[in-house]
């Protein structure tokens, strides 16, 4: 009996300061209600003012936190999030390829909102030609979604010819995040299904500075979803609707980028 309660997988990096990545996406997930695991591909030493160090972790380590979860739990979807370098994304893929880990969410996670590099530029290739292939989801944000395509953005028929560029490239389903964008008022997304179906999501801007770990929160939400037995369109939409919350509820701690407020 135990084994069906909804397990999940998150694969990323730590945060010391507990804003974004594994924690954050922990703590998503325990709120969503299903049980996560993790693997740590990478430790950062960070605070809500930025990224102050990161090392990543052995490859033989990464294998054997796969092993230890693959020996142990039923895990019924997966996410990634900082995956460091060209090593590690290969380890990763190499992993996803060996074990069943039911749909994958890929955030390509990139940049810091500091400006510390999560990826190095040379990883970028290796995301797109061996990780979006296996992608269930992807989620970039716009300039995330422009390194991975080599294109640019201007307006919305561009926002969506990126998303079928992404597609092409082999993940099935797109949410392209519109958070950077330039338009003050509204946060729009794009969503680009894999039956071609799309729709656009908009929400109110939230003026606020406590934005850390926005990109973790609603991938690590969709992944928890879908391990409930949600719709890929379901599970997006309870992702932004909870991102929102989250966000609007945000925490003062710190003194800089303070963190989401999970507990909503
Ligand atoms: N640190 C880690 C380990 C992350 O995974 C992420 C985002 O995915 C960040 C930092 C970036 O957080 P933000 O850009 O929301 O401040």
């Amino acid at each position: 009996m135990i084994n069906d309660y909804p397990q999940v997988l998150t694969i990323a990096g730590t945060d010391s300061g507990g804003g974004a990545g594994i924690p954050a996406d922990v703590k998503t997930m325990q709120m969503r209600g299903v049980y996560a695991a993790m693997v740590v591909v990478a430790v950062t030493a960070q605070n809500t003012l930025g990224v102050q160090d990161a090392m990543p972790v052995p490859e033989k380590l990464i294998d054997e936190q796969f092993a230890s979860i693959a020996n142990d739990l039923k895990i019924r979807a997966c996410k990634t999030g900082m995956l460091a370098d060209p090593l590690r994304v290969r380890t990763v893929v190499r992993n996803l390829k060996k074990y069943n880990f039911g749909p994958l969410i890929v955030d390509p996670v990139m940049v810091a909102k500091g400006g510390a590099k999560l990826l190095s530029d040379d990883a970028i290739t290796i995301v797109r030609d061996e990780l979006l292939p296996l992608a269930s989801l992807i989620t970039p944000n716009i300039p995330e979604a422009c390194e991975l395509t080599g294109m640019t953005i201007k307006d919305k028929n561009d926002i969506k010819s990126v998303a079928k560029e992404l597609q092409k490239l082999g993940a099935k389903n797109v949410l392209l995040k519109g958070g950077h964008a330039q338009n003050k008022d509204h946060a729009d997304d794009y969503v680009l299904f894999e039956d071609g179906n799309d729709l656009w999501l908009t929400a109110p801007r939230i003026n606020t500075k406590n934005t850390h770990g926005t990109g973790d929160t609603i991938s690590a939400c969709i992944t928890a979803e879908i391990a409930k037995g949600h719709s890929m369109e379901q599970a997006i939409m309870i992702g932004k609707t909870y991102v929102e919350k989250t966000i609007q509820k945000g925490i003062n701690v710190g003194h800089g980028h303070g963190p989401l407020n999970h507990w909503v």
